[in-house]
């Protein structure tokens, strides 16, 4: 059975990571995003159980207690954690699985999941990731201002990433997200699984 590749696509908020990943869902087939529990209120637009799930304090403890989580983080002021079951039953349908997290999650799935591949990206100044920002409306001038701050803490962990992206003209860096991904789909290792039938059929000659 073909097992799914695990990715983790993680980011300074105002990348535009969100976008990117959206638009790559939208795109590609065999792909799922993972939907995240998180203690933050919802902003405006955002849906339950379609942007992340929105929970409680307490019953985010429940679940970490009941070890629901494959990593879990402290990102701001809020928890965020990602369903363990989900993830492991979609790889396991081979399904490739999309994990939007912070460096501190990212840390924790590469030791769960080595062959996990991971993304990082940039945007490409800090005046286009200010304006960004600023362009969001959604967080008061505080809230930007720190985001700024921790977007830096963020941006210092890109070296442990597999691929780095800068998300300055979208298309561009939507075409190598879906090309990070395409490639890792025809690896030795995919595809011997994949055309399995095809290949000892060539093999015998028959
Ligand atoms: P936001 O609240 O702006 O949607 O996300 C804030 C940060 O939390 C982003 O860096 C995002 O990638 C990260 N994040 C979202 N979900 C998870 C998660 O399940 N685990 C971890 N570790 N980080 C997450």
């Amino acid at each position: 059975m073909n097992t799914g590749t695990l990715y983790i696509i993680s980011a300074p908020s105002g990348a535009g990571k969100t976008s990117l990943v959206k638009q790559l869902a939208a795109t590609l087939d065999n792909l799922t995003v993972s939907i995240s529990h998180t203690t933050r209120q919802a902003r405006p637009g955002e849906i339950e159980g379609q942007d992340y799930y929105f929970v409680s304090l307490s019953d985010f403890e429940i679940m970490l207690q009941k070890q629901a989580f494959v990593e879990h983080a402290q990102v701001f002021d809020n928890f965020y954690g990602t369903a363990q079951q989900t993830v492991k039953d979609n790889l396991a349908q081979g399904l490739d699985v999309i994990l939007e997290i912070d460096w501190q999650g990212a840390q924790q799935i590469r030791t769960i999941f080595p062959d996990s591949v991971s993304i990082f990206i940039l945007p490409p100044s800090t005046d286009v990731l200010r304006q960004r920002l600023n362009n969001r409306a959604q967080d008061d001038e505080q809230t930007i201002a720190r985001r700024m701050r921790d977007a830096v803490t963020e941006m210092q962990h890109h070296a442990e990433f597999d691929y780095l992206i800068v998300n300055d003209a979208f298309e561009q860096a939507l075409m190598e997200l879906k090309s990070i991904l395409i490639t890792q789909r025809l690896t030795l290792q995919k595809q011997s699984c994949r055309l399995k039938v095809m290949l000892t059929s060539l093999l015998s000659g028959s």
